[in-house]
């Protein structure tokens, strides 16, 4: 008898409890072989004072199995709540969010029927860091922040996730046209990785035609790898395309524990009536057998579902006027879901999961892809580069003047060390030479640079700051402007 894997279990809110049922039954008619150890999260937990939904106690369960299976929650409207989900996937370091988006056609209608696409989302960076502040009366600010350790761990994954799931082309999508160092880097590194793949072929779009093209023409795209924003949006986009919502799974990887869960929420509007999809979810259990090592079990679930599709077993939100059956209820969906096990669709191709995944071992947590991720990504070593500092730009919190006034004051303070070199507000040059026509707030960045292209050291910087705010001039913040091995390592000014 083989060991159990022990994994970690959250009902949710909502239809949680619902789907998270009907999900298990189907999981122990297979003969999954886990030990489920179930935990509270969402809004229990809010409204018990943890402010991200999740108790200590919950923490040294996911530590431990390092595998969760997580029904969807309810988020507490207001101010106060952090985000139980990117609190899960930061802490976890759930680098990897796949999400496979395949169509069902004729069964599920979509005006898709070929589209077979999984979207790799980076899942930590990006603007989901969460670092945000209001800096003036008029401007607030999140931080884009994007690292090449990030950046090459998802690639790598896309790549390396591709390669074993027999897929052919992967599609970089940024918007590296207008964020030229942030989305830039991420461009790079895709090419630069892209050389270790010889058999797979790729291309880049920029992210608005890549979302378009998406929205019309998905079966021109097999793995799309993208930053953690773009990704939120177009896999929902994607879901959306394939026919339902309640059908999409998502699996939140990591180099030590995983997290899988349906990628809608908690359907306030259908709790309790015992008519949820449960799909997503199941389909995301899927994912999660092959990730512990059970891929045969995985394969049966995933072939019986296919024969209740298929079969016109259908949940409401799906139930076709033209079917010959009543819609089913959870339960019932899942039931029939159990009586179909062992049989594989005659519509559909049946799926098989034995190629690339081992069976079960004490140390079962990784499956063969992730694995290889691993040895990769722990390889990975910051280079470190030379780096000089050679100007520093000053944020100004300034209401009601012009950029001629404030570049007055501030010319007014060169040194030998720095001279105001311009003035930007929301990025756009405004001096010198700017134009009226430009809005301005009451937000400015005042790049000083020293003369000469000479170095600076940051108790120049301190003397800049003593003398702007011995001037009444109120800063709001400073970033260095270096140059690293030689290369520019900041931004010109928008018309500079
Ligand atoms: P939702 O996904 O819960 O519901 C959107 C629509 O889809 C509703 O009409 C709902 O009835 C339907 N729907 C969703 N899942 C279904 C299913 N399995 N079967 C049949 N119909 C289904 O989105 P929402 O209404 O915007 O959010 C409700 C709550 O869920 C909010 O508190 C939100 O913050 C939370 N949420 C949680 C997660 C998560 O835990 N991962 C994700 C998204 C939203």
């Amino acid at each position: 008898m083989k060991e159990l894997t022990p994994i970690t279990v959250a009902c949710g809110d909502g239809i949680g409890p619902e789907i998270m049922a009907a999900t298990l039954a189907v999981l122990d008619a297979a003969g999954a072989r886990i030990k489920p150890e179930f935990i509270e999260i969402g809004q229990s937990q809010y409204l018990a004072g943890h402010s991200s939904g999740i108790s200590p106690d919950a923490w040294d369960s996911l530590r431990r199995t390092k595998v969760f299976l997580k029904a969807p929650i309810t988020t507490p409207q207001g101010g106060g709540f952090k985000s139980l989900n990117v609190t899960i996937r930061k802490t976890l370091g759930l680098y990897a969010n796949i999400r496979p988006c395949v169509s069902y056609a004729p069964f599920v209608p979509t005006l898709h029927p070929d589209m077979n696409i999984v979207i790799v989302r980076e899942n930590e960076e990006d603007l989901y860091a969460g670092i945000e502040h209001r800096q003036t009366d008029d401007v607030y600010q999140c931080l884009k922040l994007i690292t090449r350790p990030g950046c090459e761990r998802i690639v790598r994954y896309a790549f390396e996730y591709a390669q074993s799931h027999g897929r052919k082309h992967v599609t970089c999508m940024t918007k590296d046209n207008i964020m030229k160092m942030t989305d830039g880097l991420f461009h790079k590194v895709f090419d630069e990785m892209a050389h270790e793949y010889p058999a797979i072929s790729t291309d880049h779009m920029i992210i608005d035609i890549g979302a378009a093209r998406l929205a019309t023409r998905p079966n021109r795209f097999d793995v799309i790898v993208t930053p953690n924003l773009y990704g939120d949006i177009i896999s929902d986009i994607a879901a959306e395309l394939t026919g339902s919502v309640g059908l999409a799974p998502s699996a939140n990887i990591g180099d030590q524990c995983a997290m899988f869960e349906a990628i809608h929420g908690s359907a306030p509007d259908i709790a309790g009536q015992g008519i949820a999809n449960p799909s997503g979810l199941l389909l995301a259990a899927v994912l999660m057998l092959v990730h512990i090592g059970q891929p045969a079990v995985a394969e049966s679930i995933h072939n019986a579902w296919l024969c209740a599709i298929e079969q016109g077993v259908h949940s409401a939100e799906l139930h076709q006027q033209t079917s010959h059956l009543a819609a089913v209820g959870t339960q019932a969906f899942a039931q029939a879901v159990i009586d179909r096990l062992g049989h594989v669709p005659s519509h559909f191709m049946p799926v098989t999961y034995t190629s690339n995944e081992r069976e079960e071992t004490n140390d079962s947590h990784t499956s063969t892809i992730d694995k290889g991720n691993e040895r990769k990504t722990v390889a990975a070593k910051t280079v470190k580069a030379d780096k000089q500092m050679v100007g520093v730009d000053v944020f100004v919190h300034a209401p009601n003047v012009t950029a001629d006034f404030l570049a007055g004051q501030l010319s007014a303070l060169t040194t030998n060390a720095f001279a105001l070199q311009m003035i930007t507000n929301r990025g756009v040059k405004v001096w010198p030479g700017g134009f009226g026509e430009t809005f301005c707030t009451d937000h400015w960045r005042c790049r000083f640079a020293a003369p000469n292209n000479q170095l600076i050291n940051h108790a120049d910087i301190i003397g800049l700051l003593q003398a702007l705010t011995t001037r009444g001039i109120d800063v709001i913040k400073t970033e260095n402007l270096c140059t690293f091995n030689g290369e520019r390592g900041f931004a010109l000014g928008q018309g500079q």
